[in-house]
């Protein structure tokens, strides 16, 4: 049986490299609402601050937010 992997995102990478073009609409409030760059920025340094190195892209139940990231899922 094969495993699948969701996507995730290196925080401080994205951080230290992405401009506010990258940050638009990449990230969303619960609601839905798009966040801004600088308000996506601030989320990210809330993960970072919580030791998450790493956030998923979507729902992942199997996720080692320290930095090895999605650890698989049976496909
Ligand atoms: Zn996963």
């Amino acid at each position: 049986m094969g495993k699948s992997y969701h996507m995730c995102l290196d925080v401080r990478g994205a951080l230290t490299n992405w401009s506010d073009r990258n940050f638009r609409g990449v990230f969303t409030h619960d609601d839905g609402r798009k966040m801004t760059p600088a308000e996506a920025k601030s989320n990210l340094l809330d993960e970072l601050s919580k030791g998450h190195e790493v956030i998923p892209c979507g729902k992942c139940d199997n996720f080692d937010f320290s930095g090895e990231g999605c650890l698989g899922h049976d496909a």
